[in-house]
């Protein structure tokens, strides 16, 4: 089961994560944004980590996943504030009042987060977003589920299919996004977005093996 520990170990590796990589970021973001991707996730997870002593001993996962929420919506400019908001924001309402997360919560909340940020940026796969990472994830933990895997195992079969569909939007052009407006020059760059949806979601298993 995955408990509120966990998910405060969660968010602690993806501050540390997203500020080891965050000039990786805006290097990938240079390439076919405006550079700020590693910025705007480190300022945001900087300012989680600020708050997260507001969260009660008693605390279950989804209020420290409302706080991360809350927080990169005000602190995070540009589009990935918003989408990771809501990200986490539909998560936490997922697996509201849940203390202990079983193999179906751990879905439900991946699922959320991958439905929210579709809700809010109407991305599919293909057009080199982070819903290139977010949909094989999602696919990904619902196969390990329906094959009787455990929360880890499911966690883990996410980010590896995260990991390729990072991966997989280097050769593609954007249809969604500044990298849109780049045409075909956005070939041959990884999407930033996906870069950071596969470092949060490694860091999601990390923190339990
Ligand atoms: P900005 O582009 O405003 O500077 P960021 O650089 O922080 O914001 O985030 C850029 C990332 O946001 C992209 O790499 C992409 O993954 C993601 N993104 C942009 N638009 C969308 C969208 N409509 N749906 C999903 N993800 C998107
Ligand atoms: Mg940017
Ligand atoms: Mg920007």
């Amino acid at each position: 089961y995955l408990t509120t520990a966990w998910a405060l170990a969660w968010v602690r590796l993806s501050a540390q994560v997203i500020a080891e990589h965050r000039s990786d970021l805006n290097t990938l973001d240079r390439e076919i944004g405006d550079g700020d991707h590693g910025e705007n996730m480190d300022r945001g997870f900087g300012a989680v980590m600020g708050r997260l002593s507001d969260v009660s001993d008693d605390a279950v996962p989804s209020e420290v996943l409302k706080l991360v929420a809350s927080t990169l919506i005000s602190t995070v400019g540009g589009a990935a504030g918003p989408l990771y908001g809501t990200a986490y924001l539909k998560a936490a309402i997922a697996v509201t009042g849940v203390a202990e997360l079983d193999a179906a919560a751990t879905v439900s909340l991946l699922t959320a987060a991958r439905d929210g940020i579709v809700l809010r940026g109407k991305a599919v796969t293909g057009d080199k977003t982070m819903i290139d990472a977010w949909n094989p994830a999602v696919d990904a933990a619902v196969a390990r589920q329906a094959a009787g895997g455990t929360p880890l195992d499911i966690l883990s079969a996410a980010a590896d299919a995260a990991d390729q569909g990072a991966i997989a939007t280097e050769p593609l052009v954007a249809r969604k996004g500044r990298a849109s407006y780049l045409g075909e020059r956005a070939r041959g760059h990884r999407d930033p977005g996906a870069e950071s949806t596969r470092l949060l979601l490694r860091a999601a298993v990390d923190v339990v093996a």
